[in-house]
């Protein structure tokens, strides 16, 4: 049975990994944080819960809205309508936070969480994956890369013949500021959650009115817009979350006294902005390919095919 490591532990990692279990195959997934969900992310601060990542996310291809039914009825992913926006297609959360998709579809696959690798080896023995304080994993018949493009770019570290196509690839950077604890709650809504034409914030959504979410818990998600973000990316986490807090009061006409909880984080590679245009790449000689959003755009479902298209081809 081919042995294949999984590097990433994000959507389109967790749909790979799970995809090629189901197919027989001896999977290991790698990621370097403490849990799963990669940019669907859920952080966890005492009774606080936030998606500091992806709000929501659309299931359209076939392929998917087949497995969403199985999600829905597990009681992973429910509806949620974050704003006046058409309801062409249904917008979707996973339950009771973002990253609980990665969860479910990782549950029965072998992960190694901290484990953040640094530099891939392959010999007669297959490949070594290794990490700072030495080999993590070895003897892989296959390595499969669900990173960020840039950070899949410098581990291939040109195998593959990929360097310049990934160097192509363009992410941009997202601020997003966690809010809990207010003197003052801004009101509720409708709507849970919109987008706003405004020079620092693009998205602000009230993150408690999702489906699932702990009712008590009075948590709001900012997201800084992409020119803000690229101009004060390298600024303290600290001033960026006190002044977007500051914008966000002002347009809701709050009183200025900050929440107790206000938190920033930064998302260095949050969308791409220059995709790939193909599912992903795959090296049958060498037995190493690489998926994620950055293939076909930026959006969790790209994400999830960029997964389910590695896992055809190998
Ligand atoms: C702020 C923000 C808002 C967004 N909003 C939306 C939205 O509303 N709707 C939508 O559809 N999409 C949204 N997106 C995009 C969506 O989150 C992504 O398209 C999708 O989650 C990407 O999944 P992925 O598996 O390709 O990559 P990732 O989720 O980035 O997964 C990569 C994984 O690799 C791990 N990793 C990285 N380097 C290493 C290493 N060296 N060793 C081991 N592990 C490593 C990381 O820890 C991570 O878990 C948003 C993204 C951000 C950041």
């Amino acid at each position: 049975m081919p042995r294949v490591a999984v590097i990433g532990a994000g959507a389109a990692g967790a749909m790979l990994a799970r995809s090629l279990q189901q197919r027989g195959l001896a999977v290991e997934v790698f990621d370097k944080a403490r849990g799963p969900g990669g940019r669907m992310a859920t952080r966890r601060q005492g009774a606080y819960a936030f998606d500091h990542g992806a709000q929501y996310f659309t299931l359209r291809d076939p392929r998917l809205t087949r497995l969403s039914d199985d999600w829905v009825k597990a009681g992973v992913i429910a509806p949620w309508q974050p704003s006046e926006a058409s309801m062409e297609a249904p917008r979707w959360v996973a339950v009771p936070g973002m990253n609980a998709l990665a969860r479910h579809l990782l549950s029965e696959v072998t992960v190694h969480w901290r484990a953040a690798i640094t530099a891939l080896e392959r010999d007669d023995g297959g490949w070594r994956l290794h990490g700072d304080q030495g080999v993590l994993g070895e003897g892989f018949d296959q390595v499969a890369l669900a990173l960020p493009a840039p950070q899949a770019r410098s581990l291939l570290a040109g195998l593959g013949g990929w360097d310049q196509r990934l160097a192509e690839v363009i992410m941009a950077p997202c601020w997003a500021v966690m809010l809990a604890d207010f003197v003052e709650p801004p009101p509720p809504g409708p709507p849970g959650g919109a987008r706003l034409d405004d020079p620092l914030l693009a998205w602000v959504a009230h993150d408690a009115s999702k489906p699932g979410r702990v009712a008590a818990s009075d948590t709001w998600v900012l997201h800084a817009s992409e020119p803000f973000s690229r101009g004060e990316l390298e600024q303290p986490g600290e001033e960026v979350a006190e002044r977007l807090w500051q914008r966000f009061a002002a347009l809701q006409g709050l009183a200025m006294t900050p929440p107790g909880h206000l938190v920033a984080h930064r998302w260095r590679y949050a969308r791409v902005t220059e995709p790939l245009g193909e599912a992903c790449l795959w090296s049958a000689e060498l037995g190493i390919g690489a998926c994620g959003d950055w293939c076909l755009g930026a959006r969790v479902e790209a994400a999830l095919l960029s997964g389910l298209a590695l896992a055809d081809v190998l």
